[in-house]
């Protein structure tokens, strides 16, 4: 007899609304939290400028109407702060924090066949056992440091993003460096110059970053936005991206050049990267189309920079627009007029080394009082690979996963019964508002199981042929798109020796939620079911 109906890993977005959804499904449930507080990527990512890229509106729990009403957000994409308060309140509003073990992390997670249980064994030697495992770990949680020859030599301080001092740093006066220029290092950069002595911005790939236009959320507004809530949050589940947003529904390439510019200057005006990817619907399958946005992009850049050697630098040129994560920013490209930031062309002069006081290019010496990485994650695989999970015969999902990350609908992999991954490989994911793509997983995953309950069996596995197919469609459909042309994060170029594997669902959210619901209504195919 297991100790429990459900163990969970983590306590963001997803670990917050498993513990939540599966215990008013009348479950006995327990989440291990690695951190010192519950939020997740909204917890560690405390770092300066940290906000949300999906608007506030959209990047926020549905399960709960009377939720979404009480809530007021101060700002179209509100901060970090703001985020986790919010979440901490749904975890208080809801009861959730006597069933989340913080300063605990899940090392092991062993099936026994014979038991047909699941031994989770944390880092305090502790071990409990649940019939089902629940990971919900993040894609974006296991944090990467580049190696760099002398970091250890290195006398002033570092930091990572996503492993930011709760107390804050203070960089005022401080000669900085900065390396990573995707969206988080897009968004702490301002931040760092407008106090720092000094900032050089260490770029190997330029981004394409689009404006934010944030602005404070005005009541009236609030409130006539509030009262269609319900028909909205529909809107978004069918969607594509998890939010709904209203598009030409015409090629770019078919369209007079006057009309995309007033388009695009348009969208550029309002803001956000959602409405520009979605503006035509040729934008992310031909590279032709891709052009013209990217070169509409270019302009804005050469434009804003007032060098035009800086400007040229940082306009991207080697992957298409959308490819990458759109970063998002009012003051970045600006931020390169000021007189105490610095690019350095790494593509040109590469890192060489780090020494006690600075960084070294090939070309240069840069003396630092402190170094900022903002150098991303090992994404959607690297923190359940953490964990020694095992499955059917002892077999470890690192080795199942060797050649990449893989799982039926995105949810289960086969040989591992009674375990599902929240927004795991093969699902929308990082390519989606994942807030709502957290909850259409939990959500199915408690109705899975209540389905196993009300028919009698005890467990629910993914067959081989069905994970192949379902990948197999995943690459079919990624490949018809330009989003594998970029060594991207998506496709694990960022860590070396990382299967090159795009193994995010670009069909979109609303036929992807279509297809989940057919397979819990046809009894779950591709899943085999068995007795307790
Ligand atoms: C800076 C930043 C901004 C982002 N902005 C957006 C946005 O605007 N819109 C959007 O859709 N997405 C955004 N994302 C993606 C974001 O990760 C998700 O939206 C969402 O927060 C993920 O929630 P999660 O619960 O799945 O994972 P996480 O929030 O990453 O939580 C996972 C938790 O699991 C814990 N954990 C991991 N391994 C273990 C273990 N072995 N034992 C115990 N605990 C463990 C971690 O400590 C972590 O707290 C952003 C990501 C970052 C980094």
């Amino acid at each position: 007899m297991a100790d429990l109906d459900v163990v969970v890993v983590g306590a963001g977005f997803a670990g917050i609304y498993a513990v939540h959804a599966l215990r008013s499904a009348g479950l006995t449930v327990r989440a291990f939290e690695a951190g010192g507080g519950i939020g997740g990527t909204w917890f560690w990512n405390s770092y300066p400028g940290a906000r949300c890229d999906v608007e506030s509106k959209d990047y926020s729990f549905s399960f709960s109407p009377e939720l979404e009403q009480e809530w007021s957000w101060s700002e179209r994409y509100p901060a970090q702060p703001e985020i986790l308060r919010y979440l901490g309140h749904v975890a208080d509003r809801f009861g959730l924090r006597p069933h989340i073990q913080l300063n605990t992390r899940v090392t092991a997670a062993v099936w026994s066949e014979d038991e047909a249980l699941w031994s989770v064994t944390t880092d305090d030697g502790a071990v409990v056992t649940a019939r089902f495992f629940v990971s919900a770990v993040g894609c974006l949680s296991a944090y990467q440091v580049p190696s760099l020859p002398g970091l250890e030599t290195f006398e002033g301080s570092w930091y990572h993003t996503a492993r930011w001092p709760a107390e804050g740093v203070d960089f005022t006066g401080k000669r900085v460096g900065l390396i990573g220029t995707g969206s988080t290092g897009i968004q702490v950069a301002p931040e760092v110059a407008a106090v720092a002595a000094e900032l050089y911005v260490f770029q190997r790939t330029p981004n394409y970053a689009v404006p934010n236009r944030n602005r404070p959320w005005e009541p009236e507004a609030e409130r006539a936005f509030k009262s269609r809530y319900r028909e909205y949050r529909k809107e978004a589940r069918e969607s594509f991206l998890g939010v709904p947003i209203t598009g030409t529904g015409r090629p770019v390439l078919d369209e007079p050049p006057e009309d995309v510019q007033r388009t695009f200057s348009e969208r550029w005006r309002a803001g956000g990267g959602m409405p520009f990817l979605g503006a035509y619907t040729d934008l992310l399958v031909d590279q032709a189309a891709n052009d013209v946005i990217a070169e509409f992009m270019r302009d804005r850049i050469r434009e804003t920079v007032d060098d035009p050697a800086v400007a040229e630098l940082l306009c991207p040129r080697t992957f298409p627009v959308g490819s990458k994560r759109l970063c998002q920013s009012d003051d970045y490209y600006a931020m390169f007029n000021r007189p105490n930031v610095t690019l350095v062309d790494l593509r040109s002069t590469p890192l060489s080394a780090v020494s006690a006081g600075g960084l070294s290019t090939t070309s240069a010496f840069y003396e630092l009082d402190a170094i900022v990485f903002a150098t991303g994650f090992d994404a959607i695989s690297g923190a359940l690979r953490q964990i020694d999970v095992r499955g059917t015969s002892g077999v470890a999902l690192a080795d199942q996963w060797a050649a990449g990350p893989r799982a039926y609908l995105g949810v289960a992999a086969a040989g591992f019964p009674n375990m599902f991954i929240v927004t795991g490989p093969g699902s929308p994911s990082v390519l989606s508002n994942m807030a709502l793509s957290i909850e259409q997983h939990v959500e199915w995953i408690r109705d899975c199981i209540g389905y196993l309950s009300a028919h009698g069996y005890g467990t629910v596995q993914a067959t081989s042929d069905a994970e192949d197919a379902w990948m197999a469609h995943v690459t079919e459909v990624a490949y018809s798109t330009l989003f594998p042309k970029a060594d991207s994060w998506y496709i694990g170029a960022n860590i070396p020796g990382k299967p090159r594997v795009f193994t995010t669902y670009v069909g979109g959210v609303g036929p992807y939620g279509s297809k989940c619901d057919e397979v819990a209504a046809a009894g779950y195919p591709g899943f085999a079911l068995g007795v307790p």
